[in-house]
């Protein structure tokens, strides 16, 4: 058999079993997994060959090179890989709609798991709601979590002069919970935003729109740094993360879990448990034993 050289591309969108594939040269096409099994998510670097019977803009993935990490959403009683590669994650938070901290620890939870850092995103502190929102996320701050204070609308520049040098080189997966300014950001930092989802749209069926679960946006023409946007995203899904972990991915718990009393302290009720004394006294914010808390008793629950 003839040895078949595959060519290299990285997948810029998806939508069902299609899928939107950038060659080196820029060039997008589309492609289907081969094979029943579509495993394929925004980011992952693929191997492709043309399908014989078209005019070249169509392929095959034939390989999924090796991933960095490999983020999962939680869409209704779903779990589901939905992006790779990551190396960086923006969190959106702002002052109105105030925020859910479940959320927030959430996100940063399934960053920690995949190895990725995080950053915290403030937005619309023009808003009376500021100091509140500043003192709601101190634990964070305290915890080593960067946040990035910014009015995305109000004070536009300035804003995009803060974020640009953060965002150089990297690929950064942006989060908010809607209402947020997610598409004030998108737009403020990647001009032509409308212009390539719309080559995207192309892409994938002639012109029709297609919504996509998620997208790469390219910030430069160089195609260094680029924004990957999951739009619908509800919620991480964390079902991949054992119980008996969970400390491990919460800096503030984990700081405290080296001086408990058992090695294999739950942090929930057992004498001895610096955690919890470490709460008590005001060290741990009560707030995140209680997101603790409840994302152990979920991940401790049997699953269907
Ligand atoms: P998305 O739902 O997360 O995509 O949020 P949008 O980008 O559509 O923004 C939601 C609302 O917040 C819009 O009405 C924006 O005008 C508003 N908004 C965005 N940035 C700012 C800001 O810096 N200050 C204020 N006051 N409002 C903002
Ligand atoms: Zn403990």
């Amino acid at each position: 058999m003839k040895h078949v050289e595959l060519d290299t591309g990285l997948v810029v969108a998806g939508h069902g079993r299609h899928y939107v594939v950038e060659t080196p040269d820029g060039r997008r096409l589309i492609c289907h997994p081969r094979g029943k099994k579509s495993d394929c998510v925004v980011g992952d670097r693929v191997r492709w060959q043309a399908t014989l019977s078209n005019t070249g803009d169509e392929g095959v993935i034939e390989a999924i090179e090796p991933r960095r990490n490999l983020l999962f959403r939680q869409d209704d009683f779903r779990t589901k890989s939905f992006a790779a590669n990551i190396d960086q994650l923006l969190v959106l938070v702002a002052t109105e709609p105030v925020f859910s901290e479940s959320q927030l620890s959430r996100s940063l939870i399934a960053a920690e798991s995949a190895d990725i850092p995080a950053r915290i995103l403030l937005n619309k502190v023009d808003l009376p709601g500021a100091p509140t929102a500043r003192e709601r996320l101190a634990p964070y701050r305290e915890m080593g979590y960067e946040v990035i204070e910014a009015s995305l609308k109000a004070e536009a520049d300035a804003a995009r002069t803060r974020l640009a040098p953060l965002l150089q080189g990297k690929a950064t997966l942006v989060l908010g919970p809607s209402g947020t300014g997610k598409s004030t950001l998108i737009n403020l930092m990647v001009p032509d935003a409308r212009a390539q989802v719309g080559d995207i749209s192309q892409a994938l069926n002639s012109g029709r729109h297609t919504t996509t679960t998620t997208q790469w946006y390219w910030l430069d023409s160089e195609r260094e740094s680029a924004l990957i946007d999951s739009p619908g995203f509800q919620e991480f899904g964390l079902r991949q993360i054992a119980p008996a972990e969970l400390a491990a991915y919460m800096p503030d718990i984990r700081a405290h879990a080296k001086g408990c009393r058992f090695y294999n302290c739950t942090h929930l009720h057992e004498p001895g448990c610096a955690v919890l004394a470490a709460v008590e006294a005001g060290r741990i914010a009560a707030s995140r034993h209680r997101i603790y808390r409840e994302i152990h008793e979920e991940l401790d629950r049997p699953t269907y």
